[in-house]
């Protein structure tokens, strides 16, 4: 465990520091506003799909550091990706946040997703990680907007 955590220390400073994709992006073709109200974390995530292909997304906002690392994970593990393994991906991302998935055992496929089951240890910040995968499930979706309350 205590690998992992150093590893999540790295990450969350390291994207919290330098996000990763932060800022607009035009001809977003999906858009969608996220809001933790029992932290603070605003964020607006876009995409621009090609076809069902997440071809450029981006976000920008304000939040906790963890909230703000997550969603620069997220957008570099999205990039690319069809919308079905953006979703199947985001389940994941939820089951190791909450504890239901180790980590540690994922650490080889998922990468720094995985160091982000270090958050079940707070419960408080679950929302404050998973804020951005609930925001691109509204964005796609079609929902402008989604508060985690
Ligand atoms: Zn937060």
């Amino acid at each position: 465990m205590s690998e992992l955590r150093d590893l999540y220390n790295d990450v969350i400073l390291g994207h919290t520091k330098k996000p990763r994709n932060f800022g607009p992006l035009e001809d977003a073709t999906a858009v969608a506003v996220g809001y933790n109200p029992l932290c603070g974390d605003k964020f607006v995530v876009r995409m621009k799909l090609d076809g069902d292909r997440i071809e450029d997304i981006r976000f920008e906002g304000d939040g906790c550091s963890i909230s703000k690392a997550s969603a620069s994970v997220m957008t570099e593990t999205l990039k690319g990706k069809t919308v079905e393994e953006a979703q199947a991906l985001g389940v994941v991302f939820r089951d190791l946040a909450t504890g239901k998935l180790d980590g540690m055992d994922r650490v080889d496929d998922l990468g720094k997703m995985a160091v982000f089951s270090g958050v079940s240890e707070f419960p408080v910040r679950v929302k404050c990680a998973t804020l951005a995968w609930h925001t691109v499930d509204a964005a796609i979706a079609g929902q402008d907007e989604i508060s985690t309350e």
